[in-house]
């Protein structure tokens, strides 16, 4: 059972796709406590992303349990959007809504779902706009915004709902280079101020700067957990050793 401190506790998951023929996740467990900040690392194919879309169900299980707030949301009587809507999300590909001006991207949900008046939802949609230097946005449509700013605008969108947990996945894959910095940045903030997250990244800087504790994802197992320190600098298990002989030089 999940004890007070914990925010998400994953017991024994399998994920299996083509009739078993792939285990994207065999036997996964851990544990995360509020206010921790958790990278997911690993080759791509390992299952990070699978990992992390468990979560929140947007994969679902083959088998094991998930608990969120001490709840098991892998049970089917559970109403999973009521638990979804705490867990914000990000994805690479930003996924806002281009029909929609900056600012109804912000406050559709939180409206739409009775959690804020229209008017509480364009001034807190104004404070979190300006947290990310994008203030002068309000009114443009996302097209007009580069990368970076969509991104930021999906990381406003998530953290509209008053999230407990922000996840990422590989949040600045999809961005050129010089973008990369304004997007951690972002994430930076919110891990300051003691927001829980889980980050899928390739960035290994920023997973070693800013995690409490790393884990290390192959071909669906978590081989190695640890502090930054000892997964970076005293990697135990020779598939992590490997890993970053490949991605750090
Ligand atoms: P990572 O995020 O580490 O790159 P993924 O979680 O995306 O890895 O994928 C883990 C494994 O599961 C891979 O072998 C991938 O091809 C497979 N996989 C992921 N999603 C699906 C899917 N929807 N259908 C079939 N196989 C999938």
């Amino acid at each position: 059972m999940a004890t007070s401190a914990e925010l998400i506790r994953v017991e024994h998951v399998i994920k299996e796709y083509n009739h078993g023929a792939v285990k994207a996740l065999n036997d996964c467990s851990l544990s995360i406590k509020k206010g921790e900040v958790v990278a997911i690392i690993g080759p791509s194919g390992s299952g990070k992303s699978t990992l992390l879309r468990c979560l929140n169900l947007l994969e679902i299980p083959s088998s094991g349990h998930i608990y969120f707030n001490g709840v098991d949301i892998t049970d089917k009587k559970v109403d999973i959007n009521l638990h979804r809507r705490k867990m914000g999300m990000v994805f690479q590909h930003f996924n806002v809504f281009p029909h929609m001006t900056v600012g109804e991207n912000i406050t559709m949900a939180p409206v739409l779902l009775g959690k804020k008046k229209q008017n509480e939802a364009v001034e807190m949609a104004k404070e979190l706009l300006n947290k990310v230097g994008l203030s002068s946005k309000y009114d443009e449509y996302p097209q007009r915004l580069s990368g970076g700013q969509k991104q930021r605008l999906a990381i406003v969108r998530a953290l509209a709902m008053e999230p407990d947990v922000m996840l990422f996945d590989e949040p600045t894959s999809a961005l050129d280079p010089e973008m990369v910095g304004e997007v951690l940045n972002v994430i930076k903030s919110l891990v300051k101020d003691g927001m829980t997250t889980v980050i899928v990244t390739h960035e290994m800087g920023f997973a070693r700067e800013v995690s409490d504790r790393v884990f290390f994802m192959d071909d669906g197992i978590l081989a190695e957990k640890g502090s930054p320190d000892e997964i970076f600098s005293h990697p135990q298990n020779p598939r992590t050793k490997e890993f970053l002989s490949k991605v750090l030089y």
